[in-house]
This record gives C-alpha cells, structure tokens and sequence, in this order.
C-alpha cells in the first residue's frame, strides 16, 4: 500500500488543499480499478465505506489476493468538503464557480479522435492501448482556469486509464441505486446484487459530463467516429447511490465494503469464472429516461404519505404538499408507478422542486439531461 497527497493547482495563496489516494497491487497491473467518495463533498457514506475498504484491501494485498491495481481515493472533493456558510456545508456546487462538482468533467473525444485517426490498427488490444495513451495526452493538454477544473481534471486522470471506475455518491433519502451506462448492465448487475440495491438506472448518455459518464462515454464516442476500426470500451463505470445523506454508520459501510470488495474480486478473476454470473444475475434495470420525477406545483411543506425503497403502482400518492398561508393541499401521484427509490429530504419546497422519484418503464422523459441539477 501506498499513500500519495497531490496538492490541488491554483490554491488560495497561503492554503493548500490535498488530494489523497491510496495505492494497493502493483502499479500498472490490471485490471486497473478506481474509487472515489464524496466527489460531491456533502456525501458522506461512500467515505464511510472507503475507510471500510481500505482495510479490507490491506488484509487482501498482505494476504497476496489482491489482482491488478486499485486506487482509493477516500475524500475524492478537498474544495467542497471545506465549505461553510453560516454553519452549513455545501458539498455539492463549487463556491466559487457555482458549479456542479460532478458535471463538466472533460470531454476528450475531438482531440483524442483527431490523435489515433492515422495510428489505428486491426487490433483491439492495440488500439485499446493507442487510445489511452492519446486520452492521457489530451488531459495534458487542456488548461485549467479554477481549482474546481485542477481537481477534476486531477481525479480524471487518475481514473482515465482505469478498466473499472466506482463513484461513490449518495442521494438526498434513498434506497441504494446505481447509474449506468446501458452497455455495461450485463456487468453492473452483479454490483448491483452484490450491494442488493433497489434500482439500476441506465442510458448510453446521461448528460452533463458527470464523471462516470464521461470516462465511458469517451470510448463509444470514438467507435462510433471510427466504425471500421475494432474499439474496445476500455473503461466500466458506475456512479454508486449509497443511500441517503444521512445513511452513515459503520455497519452499513461495512457491508457495503463487504460487496464491493467481493465484486471487485469477481471483475478481477479470470473471465470464464465471470461467465455463471453474468448469466444469473437478472437484477432489475430500468432506463433513466423513464424515471419520473414528480416536482412540486406550489411552494409549500412537505408530508410523505409512505415510505420509499418499495414498489408503487400508478395512481399511489407519494406526499401531499400544504401551503399554510393559503391552505391549499396537493398530492403528488406516480404516474407511472414502479420503484420509489429516492425523495427530497427537505421538508419545504419552493415551486418547481423535485420531490419523488420513481423508476417505472411506461412514461418517456424527453431530455438529454437526464441528471438533475
Ligand atoms: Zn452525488
């Protein structure tokens, strides 16, 4: 095991902010895997969690079990974790730029594309390795004009190369769920049946360059530019929902741990023993575009009329809405019924906020953001 503090470009003059990783394995063995944790600071479990594998990957890399590489980085957002205001932190937007921590994350595909056109072969194997070196050196290449881009485009290259990419995130109240790339299923359900989470929600492009988003779509991007030309996705990446903001506490984080470690041990083992599962696991998938999101009309105080984490036919009321000046009461009503996966923990909301979430298959959202701000 290894510790590396990469101090953050463009700090305050007089204060210096540090990302730290940890290394296990040998440096450049693969299957290369990359965590991260609370890339939107005010997330706590997934530190929780890393603190849990940390451990559990130095019992394995001292027991000589550990195959491939992985790096750990347990508090992925320094910026984010260390802002305050009035009592309160704010993990989630860049102070300073208003920006969403997990959106805009580079997109290499034009100087990557316009690096490997006259180096492509008829191999796989070979391009594979053409393009992560091309993707590494069009990170070099691009300017950062804030700390926010220094720490992205920090945590970018860390990951670029990676054959497996695990952002540990949570929602606002939630059950577990994971974000996807649609390709990726066949592998991300058996994450999802080892952590037992409720849904997976999948799209070949989620929108907004989050960062497993944007590791993975980089790769189809550049088979669709070059289709004569055999191009292997080169990266899995896989935005994990640990519950809610408030779901933090050892025994959680140490069963999460718990699958992970065993999943990441399945993705590393040598493919024919991968085959049984991929062909068992039926975990329940559902596209991100058929989420419902039920905002509110009106600004007013929230009441949940269940609990979320279970299934919801259409027609179910999820909370009623109470304006007290005014006395006006409103029920938001699943429309499309299915999982009822995730709420807004906030108990007022202005006009227009998202309230409910459900992952049902019958009503189309027809966006090309499908991430909410
Ligand atoms: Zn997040």
């Amino acid at each position: 095991m290894q510790r590396i503090d990469h101090v953050l470009a463009l700090s305050t003059p007089g204060a210096q902010l540090t990302v730290t990783r940890w290394h296990f394995g040998m440096l450049g063995a693969r299957p290369k895997v990359f965590i991260q944790a609370a890339l939107h600071a005010d997330e706590l479990p997934g530190v929780l969690v890393a603190h849990e594998i940390k451990q559990k990957l130095e019992v394995l890399e001292q027991a000589g079990l550990l195959r491939g590489e992985v790096i750990l980085v347990p508090v992925a957002n320094p910026i984010g974790l260390a802002q305050f205001q009035n009592s309160t932190q704010h993990g989630r937007f860049d102070g300073q730029t208003g920006r969403n921590f997990n959106r805009g994350f580079p997109d290499l595909v034009d100087a990557v594309a316009a690096l490997i056109e006259s180096q492509l072969t008829n191999s796989a194997e070979n391009n594979l390795h053409i393009i992560r070196d091309a993707l590494s050196c069009a990170l070099q290449q691009l300017t950062v004009n804030s700390q926010l881009e220094a720490l992205q485009c920090h945590l970018f290259d860390l990951a670029l190369d990676a054959d497996l990419v695990l952002d540990l995130h949570c929602d606002s109240e939630a059950d577990l769920h994971l974000y996807a790339h649609r390709e990726q299923l066949p592998i991300v359900q058996v994450l999802g049946a080892y952590l037992g989470v409720a849904a997976i929600l999948y799209a070949d492009e989620q929108g907004g360059q989050s960062f497993d988003d944007a590791l993975t779509r980089q790769w189809y991007q550049l088979k669709k530019r070059f289709p004569s030309y055999p191009i292997p996705v080169g990266c899995t990446a896989v935005t994990v929902e640990l519950r809610g903001q408030s779901d933090v506490n050892i025994k959680m984080a140490l069963a999460d741990a718990d699958a992970i470690i065993k999943f990441i041990s399945w993705h590393s083992s040598p493919s024919a023993n991968k085959v049984e599962a991929l062909h068992t696991v039926q975990q329940k998938s559902t596209p991100l575009n058929f989420t419902e999101i039920l905002a509110s009309p009106i600004s007013g105080i929230v009441s949940y009329t269940i609990s979320y984490g279970v299934e919801v036919s259409p027609g179910t009321c999820l909370a009623v809405i109470v304006n007290p000046i005014s006395g006006e009461t409103l029920e938001l009503i699943t429309q499309s019924g299915g999982i009822y996966y995730a709420r807004n923990a906030s108990r007022y909301v202005a006009a227009g906020t998202e309230v409910c979430f459900v992952a049902g298959d019958s009503i189309q959202r027809n966006t090309d953001n499908l991430l909410s701000s």
